[in-house]
């Protein structure tokens, strides 16, 4: 089959990726709105601490995973040069990359974040870089060089650096001899979700605390929630069709992609087998250990959500789905999926972290370069922080490892070392993070039950009085 062939016969896959997309935005923010208007402050403060603490832990561990399993299975043998030791490579701080972070936070020009999908560094800067081209028998969509789309990507501010990415992405393009043009599904359409969250939380808390004035406001929002998750419930009709297309034409495209072998095979595993330990193990056994709950039936509820997950490569694009997932199988309350899901969606990526990190010191084994401990914090520094920074959608955290990898003065073109398998991993990375979300929302209800039952009960002292 031919790629054209392959991407006529994908395309009732990509519907269902818009269709999921167009719902993303409306959702992240009517829901955010209305969870938080629902809640007063000290409650929604006290369940915000709880998810922080979750994230972080969690996010944390996947990176300590990570570490230590490129660390033990040793996948890169130095073979390249090592351009790294020698110091040629302008370093960034970890200090600015988190600084960035919080910038992103709050978005000078809120329309704007709804569209632009990476954030300039350092405020002031924009950088264009080609969209990473993608090659049918190496999980990269062929590209027609001269029709390359162009795209703003978050770069380290450093000029050097966006260079070396660019130069790196031009001999991918040369080694690939392509042909044909199709871009990258999805990529160009994201936005600033951080930015988003943390404008459309405050304005929940505001608007409820406006008592009667508030009112209209928090009516809208509501309706427009209920609305958006009707035209979800619509979707997911269709969703397992979509994703059957979207994962067979994947598979078509495999053809000779198994050539993969010696370091890259060693590296893919590696990364599978701490994926796989922090998804199956770890978080199981953490959901298991605060609500004593048995955590299979609660992540058998949320099949659907990670198949989706699994076909789209996209936690945002999954988030109508894992919103019905948890609400109507796991019967996970509206009050907390509300506020904890569109949060954990945009921050919360246990599998994208513990994979930069793990990458990162693949990239320095392979470049024969040892790194001392206080580099390995500061990968697990900037690993964590480029997972938050990294936007819900394909392959973002490929990009966002620039941060990673120039934090302690590693080669960032030897991003095109891992490209070849990168559609793959990214598809297990979503999936762990989606699931990291979901139990990371049973485990908050189940540490909130006192202060949501409070809520029930002054809602039906109100409603009695009335
Ligand atoms: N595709 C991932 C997600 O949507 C992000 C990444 O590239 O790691 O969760």
């Amino acid at each position: 089959m031919t790629y054209r062939q392959i991407k006529y016969f994908s395309f009732p896959g990509e519907l269902l990726m818009r269709m999921l997309q167009m719902l993303v935005l409306p959702l992240i923010v009517s829901s955010l709105v209305t969870g938080m208007a629902a809640l007063d402050s000290k409650a929604s403060g006290k369940m915000g601490l709880r998810a922080v603490v979750y994230y972080t832990v969690t996010t944390f561990i996947a990176v300590f995973i990570g570490i230590v399993m490129v660390i033990i299975i040793h996948p890169g043998k130095g073979t390249k040069e090592n351009m790294a030791a020698e110091g040629k490579i302008e370093r960034v701080q970890a200090t600015d990359a988190i600084l960035d972070l919080i910038r992103n936070m709050f978005p000078p020009n809120l329309v704007e974040a709804c569209f632009k999908q990476y954030k300039t560094q350092y405020s002031t800067r924009i950088v264009k870089v080609p969209v990473l081209p993608y090659h049918n028998n190496t999980g990269f969509q062929s590209h027609n060089s001269t029709e390359a789309e162009e795209e703003i990507v978050s770069a380290v501010n450093v000029s050097d650096i966006v260079e070396n990415v660019t130069r790196a992405m031009g001999k991918l393009q040369e080694m690939m001899d392509m042909e044909e043009v199709v871009p990258v599904p999805g990529s160009a359409n994201g936005v600033n979700a951080l930015g988003l969250v943390v404008f459309s939380m405050c304005f929940g808390l505001v608007i409820g605390k406006m008592k009667e004035q508030g009112r209209a406001l928090r009516e809208f929002f509501d309706c427009l929630n209920e609305a958006i998750m009707r035209l979800v419930a619509i979707i997911i009709w269709y969703a397992p069709i979509g994703i059957l297309f979207l994962i067979s034409g994947k598979i078509l495209e495999m053809d000779d992609l198994m050539v993969m072998g010696g370091q890259l095979g060693m590296y893919t595993i590696t990364v599978i087998i701490g994926l796989l330990i922090h998804a199956l193990i770890v978080l199981p056994l953490l959901f298991f250990i605060v609500t004593r709950r048995n955590p299979w039936p609660f992540i058998g509820g949320l099949l659907q959500a990670l198949i989706t997950a699994l076909g789209t490569s996209s936690s945002s694009a999954t988030l109508p789905i894992t919103f019905k997932c948890l609400e109507e199988n796991n019967g996970v309350d509206k009050r907390i999926t509300r506020f904890v899901l569109p949060v954990g969606a945009t921050i919360n990526m246990d599998g994208t972290a513990l994979y930069e990190a793990l990458a990162a010191i693949f990239i320095a084994q392979v470049n024969n370069y040892e790194l001392n401990f206080g580099q390995i914090i500061t990968i697990s520094i900037t690993a964590t922080a480029a997972s938050i920074g990294a936007a819900g959608i394909p392959q973002a955290g490929l990009v966002t490892m620039v941060i990673v990898l120039t934090s302690v003065g590693l080669p960032t073109e030897d991003i095109t070392l891992i490209i070849a398998v990168d559609w793959f991993l990214d598809r297990l990375r979503t999936t762990t993070n989606v699931l990291g979300d979901s139990l990371g929302a049973g485990i908050v209800e189940h540490l909130s039950r006192h202060e949501l039952q409070k809520k029930d009960a002054e809602m039906g002292n109100s409603v009695l009085e009335e």
